[in-house]
């Protein structure tokens, strides 16, 4: 199976180094030629914002979009779960929107910029989870799983998945744990057949 990981900005190699070691190929997608007969997509964490221009700039979003649509399974993480939301909190235009939640960008301010937790995924229990200027999800849309929440009072939406889209806060390539990546390459092999 060949995954596509978005390779324009932010932390992409882990993500790389983490699906390799379950067997799995990858590729970086660094221009729109790169897009072509994938069974998954990655997009990683970074600052949404430059990943948003950089995509605009090298005609990748609307095929990137158009695949998305069309079922291949993606896994984004942080920056990437904000290039999937079809709405920002604050007014900023969405980017790839395919994804039907409404996140926030920096959604756990500057004191708590950066943290770790542990909590379940689904059915899996305590997956370390690291947050590094994350966003969360405040609201989600019609048929949107909510998968994971952090571990504050307010237990903040932290991860959901919607059709084939698996999006979360959290940079889970930065553990050692691998289960969510395990997880989504069962997607992919779901859907290849
Ligand atoms: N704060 C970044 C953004 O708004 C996301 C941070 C991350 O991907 N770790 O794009």
């Amino acid at each position: 199976m060949n995954i596509g990981v978005l390779a324009v900005q932010g932390a992409f190699i882990e993500h790389e180094n983490m699906l390799r070691s379950l067997g799995a190929e990858c590729r970086e997608l660094r221009c729109r030629e790169d897009i072509d007969h994938l069974d998954g997509i990655v997009l990683p964490g970074g600052e949404s914002t430059v990943q948003a221009r950089l995509l605009t700039e090298l005609s990748m979003m609307t095929p990137l979009k158009k695949l998305i649509e069309s079922g291949v399974p993606v896994l984004a993480t942080c920056a990437g779960l904000i290039l999937l939301a079809e709405h920002i909190d604050g007014g900023e235009a969405p980017h790839i929107a395919t994804l039907p939640v409404t996140v926030r960008r920096n959604a756990y301010g500057r004191q708590s910029a950066s943290f770790c937790c542990r909590a379940s995924f689904g059915t899996m229990a305590d997956v370390p989870m690291m947050f590094i200027r994350a966003p969360f999800i405040e609201s989600v849309g019609d048929g949107v799983e909510i998968m994971a929440h952090d571990s504050s009072d307010a237990q903040n939406i932290t991860a959901v998945k919607y059709k084939n889209q698996l999006a979360m806060a959290f940079h889970p390539e930065l553990t050692n744990d691998t289960r969510i990546h395990e997880y989504f390459l069962k997607l992919v092999a779901r859907r290849r057949g």
